[in-house]
């Protein structure tokens, strides 16, 4: 591997999803004690047997992001365990469902913001006063193009992408001079079961209008592609590592173009 995270701490939440296995693996894999935050047991499970069985080790803790109780129970366990947080992968997310504003359903927007915004916040909040003490740590949000573009049908995923960045901001240049740095991921079209649930979205269920939709993502690509979940690891990787000491409050968008 590229990263060396020996005697790290890392906490990745959704990292029972398609771009948090990745990066979860990966951080393991460079040396990292590597804690899975996710709602979904087995597929959080899943992840965390997978690096105990190639030698790392992780644990897994079920949490809902959008509870306070739920954050602070993670933050808590993980300190009572390592003693410290190095990094956070701030990556659970929801894409809510595809339709238009005058037909979106308000509990569906209410719980896009909670899972995308206020839980984003809320491990933000409880994370930094341990990194700013050891004054040192890193932090990804994972937004996306949508946080940057105008998305039809997506409205509260949208809003909620928007904020991620609006947050990262201000966490940005708050924790920098404790020495701590949060940046944001903007990705395009990844290939894991939120961009199923796109496509799935924008086709509903009709195969042809669904290898359309497909097509159309990859198009919107210069390069003609998803991304693999694992080129995002990657990014957050170079993120949260010394390599990019000195990128404070920024957002790098990662869609081949
Ligand atoms: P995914 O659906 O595979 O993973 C999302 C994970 O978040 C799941 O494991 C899910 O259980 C978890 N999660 C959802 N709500 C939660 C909650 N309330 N509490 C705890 N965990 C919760 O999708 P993914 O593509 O791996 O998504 C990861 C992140 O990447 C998301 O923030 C998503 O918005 C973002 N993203 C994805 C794409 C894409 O095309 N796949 C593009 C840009 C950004």
């Amino acid at each position: 591997g590229y990263f060396n995270f020996t005697n790290k701490v890392a906490i990745v939440t959704g990292g029972g999803g398609g771009i948090g296995r990745a990066a979860s693996l990966k951080i393991a894999a460079g040396g990292a004690k590597v804690v899975i935050v996710d709602l979904q047991e087995e597929s959080g499970m899943n992840v965390v047997n997978e690096i105990n069985e190639d030698g790392g080790e992780a644990i897994f803790i079920k949490t809902d992001v959008t509870k306070e109780e739920d954050v602070k129970n993670y933050v808590h366990v993980t300190i009572d365990r390592y003693s410290k947080i190095d990094i956070l992968l701030n990556n659970a997310g929801w894409l809510g469902e595809v339709v238009p504003i005058v037909d979106y359903p308000v509990d569906v927007f209410d719980r896009v913001m909670d899972i995308n915004v206020r839980g984003v916040f809320l491990g933000m909040k409880y994370v930094l006063p341990h990194m700013m003490t050891q004054k040192s740590g890193a932090i990804v949000n994972t937004a996306s193009a949508a946080g940057l573009l105008g998305t039809p049908n997506l409205v509260a995923y949208g809003a909620s992408k928007h904020a991620v960045l609006g947050m990262t901001k201000s966490a940005g240049v708050e924790a920098a001079p404790h020495g701590v740095r949060v940046n944001a991921i903007c990705p395009g079209g990844v290939d894991t079961s939120m961009l199923d649930s796109v496509v799935f979205g924008y086709s509903k269920g009709n195969a042809e209008e669904a290898e359309l939709k497909r097509m159309a993502i990859k198009a919107s690509s210069p390069d003609g592609r998803y991304a693999d979940p694992e080129e995002i690891a990657n990014l957050m990787l170079y993120l949260v590592s010394d390599l990019s000491s000195h990128i404070v409050g920024q957002h790098i968008v990662i869609d081949g173009g």
